[in-house]
């Protein structure tokens, strides 16, 4: 990934925007966010070199609190016009936020294909297992039997075991960790934006308001960083096992990494040896000829 390195390096100043914060207080979007401006300050990304993109749900209103160039999309659908920008422009990081509703309901389908696109881009799952902008709604991910406020009986759905689908994909980079965790998704965050291809990073949220089944406090007793443990994101096997067995603990961190497989671009015959980019080649066309044979 070309990113263009300023000695300088922007500050953490640099991504502040006034406008005034609406999430509920304890929110962990607050933490998400934080650690998205570290992660963009220590790989020296300024503010107008980074597309930010952002889906619908609470996490989507950072898109007005945080500088950068920015898109707030529609819900679900902001895996493609990511992966638009990416492929308009390869040598610009682009990063994608999507809650848990609006990837593995609305948008699932832009989700699988990003994942088996191998889009060079980042996408941070926002996942609170509810959709807290509509005020508390069971998604995919709500475990079962658990009361929501228009499911009051739990959900009769069977939950999404979304790792298991995850993998069911051939990623080449898979990340969990967890918004009370500004370091660990900081280390997260900068691998992903490194990475070649389409990185996958699960971050599991605190939504105080209205998931009151993994609270901030259940979070900080169930997970633990699996690289610290010894877990070799290289190892397909030992990451489904980490990434699949969440019985008693949570192991978070970077899970599986291949660097290996050919990304989109890469494979896109027509752009073989291609050494400008789409948007360095849209050149201003005069049509005012063609335009006077409908006059
Ligand atoms: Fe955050 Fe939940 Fe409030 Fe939304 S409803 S702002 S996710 S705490
Ligand atoms: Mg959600």
């Amino acid at each position: 990934m070309a990113i263009s390195l300023d000695s300088n390096g922007p500050g953490v100043q640099d991504y502040y925007c006034g406008t005034e914060c609406t999430w509920c207080d304890g929110c962990g979007d607050y933490g998400i966010m934080a650690a998205v401006k570290r992660a963009l300050v220590e790989l020296k990304i300024h503010p107008h070199e980074v597309a930010l993109c952002f889906d619908i749900g609470c996490h989507g209103n950072a898109s007005d609190k945080m500088l950068g160039y920015r898109i707030h999309g529609l819900h679900g659908r902001i895996i493609p016009f990511a992966a638009g920008a990416k492929l308009a422009n390869p040598n610009m990081p682009v990063i994608a936020f999507g809650g848990d509703g609006a990837s593995f309901s609305e948008g699932v389908n832009h989700l699988v294909h990003g994942i088996r696109s191998h889009y060079p881009m980042t996408f941070v799952m926002h996942n609170n297992a509810n959709y807290g902008l509509t005020k508390g709604q069971a998604s995919s991910v709500t475990w079962q039997n658990q009361p929501m406020n228009i499911s009051p009986n739990g959900i009769p759905e069977d939950t999404l075991q979304s790792m298991e689908f995850i993998f069911s994909l051939q990623p080449t980079f898979v990340a969990r960790s967890w918004s009370g965790d500004i370091p660990q998704m900081t280390r997260v965050l900068k691998a992903a934006i490194q990475h070649r291809g389409f990185a996958f990073v699960d971050i599991l949220q605190a939504c105080p308001t209205y998931n009151k089944f993994t609270s901030h406090e259940w979070l900080l007793e169930h997970c633990f960083d699996a690289n610290e443990k010894g877990h070799d994101p290289s190892d397909l096997e030992a990451a489904k096992k980490v990434a699949f067995d969440t019985t008693d603990r949570v192991g978070c961190g970077i899970l599986y990494q291949n660097e290996d497989h050919p990304t989109f671009y890469e494979r896109l015959k027509p752009r073989e040896g291609v050494k400008t980019t789409a948007v360095e080649e849209v050149k201003i066309t005069d049509v005012s000829g063609l335009m006077k044979e409908f006059i």
